[in-house]
């Protein structure tokens, strides 16, 4: 990351107690960027100016669907390959491996591309062929694998390791376990965050794939406000880490399963421990209620939203409520709909799923595939 802060400005944060001053670096919006991979972050952060009114409060979004790479993983991907820089497990020419299906493997091959890396990326071969195109035109080299459980030695992050390990100059960058991830969040999102809300943030809320996102924003919003600002995990069905905050630690409930892609956990990973603690609280979202946002927000405030986003906006209205008028809430909208299409806007699909009903019928004109 150090190479990448050149034209970031270092911002004292007042009352930070833990965090070192120094290292929090915020972008300037202005000037050029020095390659994609500098283009990454400094996201607008929007007002949700329906659901703020709804609420009596400040509803707003931070518009990660406007990264290079079309969602919020660009930050994690390009901290990730500094941190291996800086680690010295990269130079120049070297290889990057990752097991992923998703946006993070779209961020990765952006910012190698751009830096200069090969991109070697493992995906469960249960995930369709657009994936798999789209980034081997991004210029991945793609391994499909049996989808096998993460205990499983041949599970596609375990081959992703053993991948990197052949090689030379190469790394295996380890989104889940590897907390370069959540310290993009700590020295991006968040403190871009508390700047454009000129720290008048009540509350923040969002939903957890490999937890950076949560982790970071949280710890870099708790320590820069001494507490203050009140932070939910938002968990749709199917995964367990609801019922662990809700339980004081427990890995109990995994029943039920979800249409959001991204989001949901089976374990505790490295990027969320030590973070658990100072969650204040946790919200279980229906893919019912997230649907019908995805078409809410695509109505009320022109937002093409993926079902992740849609649930983190279901979260922050609750939280809203919960709350009360007067408070700022602010959630992520992780990534567009345009990947999930064919799926969140056809009849078919939805009727398959059961979803169907959950799309108002004022709504039911944004039903077209
Ligand atoms: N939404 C989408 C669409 C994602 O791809 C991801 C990452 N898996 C997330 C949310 C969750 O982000 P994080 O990995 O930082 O928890």
């Amino acid at each position: 990351f150090a190479t990448s802060a050149r034209r970031m400005d270092i911002v004292p944060v007042a009352g930070s107690k833990h965090i070192n001053p120094q290292l929090i670096a915020i972008s300037k919006a202005q000037g050029i960027a020095k390659g994609l991979s500098d283009a990454v972050g400094n996201t607008p952060l929007i007002r949700l100016n329906r659901l703020s009114e709804e609420t009596g409060c400040e509803v707003l979004g931070k518009a990660e669907f406007m990264n290079p790479g079309g969602s919020v993983k660009d930050r994690a991907a390009l901290f990730l390959v500094r941190d291996a820089e800086n680690k010295g497990l990269l130079r120049p020419g070297g290889t990057v491996v990752e097991g992923t299906a998703g946006n993070t493997g779209i961020g990765l091959a952006h910012v190698c591309r751009s830096l200069g890396y090969q991109l070697v990326i493992y995906m469960p071969d249960t995930q369709s062929q657009g994936k798999i195109d789209l980034l081997r035109l991004l210029g991945a080299e793609v391994y499909p694998v049996p989808a096998v459980a993460f205990d499983n030695p041949q599970n596609y992050n375990h081959q992703a390791k053993r991948h990197a390990e052949t090689l030379d100059n190469a790394v295996w960058t380890d989104q889940f376990d590897n907390t370069a991830n959540r310290r993009a969040h700590l020295l991006s999102t968040g403190p871009e965050i508390w700047h454009q809300t000129n720290g008048k943030v009540n509350a923040f809320t969002c939903a957890t794939g490999t937890g950076g996102t949560l982790a970071g924003v949280t710890h870099y919003l708790k320590d820069v406000s001494e507490g203050q600002v009140k932070c939910f995990l938002a968990d749709p069905p199917g995964s367990v880490l609801h019922s662990y905050f809700s339980s004081g630690g427990k890995l109990i409930d995994r029943s039920g399963s979800s249409i959001t892609e991204g989001i949901g956990q089976g374990r505790i990973t490295d990027n969320l421990k030590g973070e658990v603690g100072v969650i204040d609280g946790s919200l279980h979202i229906s893919d019912e209620k997230s649907i019908e946002m995805v078409y809410r927000c695509l109505d009320e405030e022109g937002l093409y939203l993926g079902a992740s986003s849609a649930l983190n906006v279901v979260a922050a209205k609750e939280v809203a409520e919960k709350l009360g008028k007067g408070n700022t809430v602010v959630t992520i909208l992780c990534d567009g709909a345009y990947r999930y299409a064919e799926r969140l806007f056809s009849r078919k699909w939805l009727e398959e799923k059961k979803l169907f009903s959950a799309v108002p019928e004022r709504l039911h004109k944004y039903i077209v595939l």
